[in-house]
């Protein structure tokens, strides 16, 4: 789950890591008491808007203003607020800004004396590992450095039994070239993010730019954070800051139905029983000539309740060409399972693209017949290279 830059900031602040303090606004108005408030609690005038949508790039799209007086907090507010922002990460169409941050502007006084640096804690799967990535280049996209000048990038692996050690953190300061104040800064930001990336379950960290300020403080410009979904029962207080309005419409139905569902470009919808058989259902899409158009897992009870679920989310994708059903009748009935399909298919009404319903397991023949003299528009298949060629056929047409 992804979390906004200002909700980042606060839980990286609750594990004491330093960041750029700023107050949220979802009015001009407010942002100029915040741009008010800011002055009291830091002294600064100038202060930075920044938009607040779950991606990033914004400088790039005009979502970072900087203003150095009330009358221009006011004036960039009302610009940002309520923008289409288009970012490299946002597609063309951009995405709706509702909310702002208004921020302190920590880039003053003495900028030549600033630095950017990038930093990012996250977890490598195959290694099993987490890893902090840090980069003497930051403030840029970490992808451009990665291309262009890879051996600025350095990677620590941290043994998540042992966790980061204080020789690991000395010499990610080392090795950004910090030194004398701004090196103790360094090494206990870089343990304090670890610390707040662990204790809260995440999967990823990333701070770009970490600033190094002209007083040699060390503090976090921006917070991209994903926490993992799958511990939030653990957060209460972090499942609390999940913004549905950024998340794909469909997923968020899906996931208020107990699916586990992912929007994908294609044009063959597929339902599907076990996230394994649901990829492999995905790969023969394509050996049949079409393209996912998501991946279903309706888990474990493919009755006609999470069947129609499923349906009315796949027909709301307006690329769906056809949609093929693939379940593996094994705690479940086949039989059971073609029932909810023909129940759901009718209480739906009229389905507008060809559905191919593919089950094997117990009671395959019996559901089999049963899809076969429902007179509903349903292709049945039991093996799994007559639903493929079933596929290509219903493609063609
Ligand atoms: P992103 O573009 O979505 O990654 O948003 P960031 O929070 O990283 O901000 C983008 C850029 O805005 C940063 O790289 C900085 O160069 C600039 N910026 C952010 N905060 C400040 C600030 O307080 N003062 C000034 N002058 N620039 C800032
Ligand atoms: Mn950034």
């Amino acid at each position: 789950m992804n979390i906004h830059e200002y909700q980042g900031k606060q839980i990286l602040k609750s594990f004491g890591v330093n960041v750029q303090e700023g107050i949220v606004a979802d009015t001009p108005e407010q942002a100029v008491e915040a741009a008010k408030q800011l002055k009291i609690n830091y002294n600064s005038d100038w202060v930075v808007i920044k938009a607040q949508i779950h991606a990033g790039g914004r400088g790039k799209g005009g979502g970072v203003k900087l203003a150095k007086n009330l009358e221009e907090v006011k004036q960039r507010a009302t610009d940002i607020i309520g923008m289409q922002l288009v970012t490299p990460q946002t597609g063309p169409e951009g995405k709706l800004v509702s909310k702002i941050l208004v921020a302190q502007d920590v880039y003053y006084p003495g900028a030549s004396e600033t630095k950017e640096y990038y930093i990012s804690v996250l977890l490598d799967r195959a290694k099993g590992r987490n890893i902090i990535m840090y980069s003497t280049e930051g403030g840029m996209d970490i992808e451009e450095v990665a291309e262009h000048t890879p051996h600025l990038i350095f990677k620590e692996e941290i043994d998540p039994k042992v966790g980061l050690q204080g020789f690991q953190a000395r010499k990610i300061a080392f090795n950004l070239g910090v030194s004398g104040a701004a090196h103790k800064e360094m090494v206990k930001f870089v343990t304090a993010l670890y610390k707040a990336y662990e204790a809260t379950d995440s999967s990823m960290f990333e701070i770009n730019p970490v600033l190094k300020t002209s007083d040699d403080k060390v503090i976090a410009v921006d917070a991209k954070v994903n926490l993992d979904e799958n511990a939030l029962f653990r957060h209460a207080d972090y499942a609390a800051m999940r913004d549905v309005t950024e998340e794909d419409p469909m997923e968020v139905e899906a996931s208020a139905s107990n699916l586990n569902f992912v929007n994908l470009d294609g044009n063959v919808g597929c339902m599907v029983n076990g996230a394994g058989l649901a990829m492999a259902t995905m790969d023969i899409i394509k050996l049949a000539g079409g393209e996912p158009a998501n991946f279903l897992d309706v888990g474990g009870t493919a009755n006609a309740q999470t069947v129609k679920a499923a349906f009315n989310i796949i027909l709301k994708d307006p690329n769906v060409k056809a949609i093929l059903i693939n379940i593996f009748g094994g705690i479940v009935r086949c039989d059971r399972v073609a029932q909810g399909v023909i129940d759901a298919y009718q209480e739906i009404g009229n389905i507008p693209v060809p559905i191919i319903c593919r089950l094997q397991g117990t009671n395959a023949e019996e559901a089999k017949k049963l899809i076969d003299e429902s007179g509903l528009k349903v292709y049945s298949a039991i093996a799994l290279k007559e639903a493929a060629d079933l596929v290509t056929k219903v493609l063609a047409n």
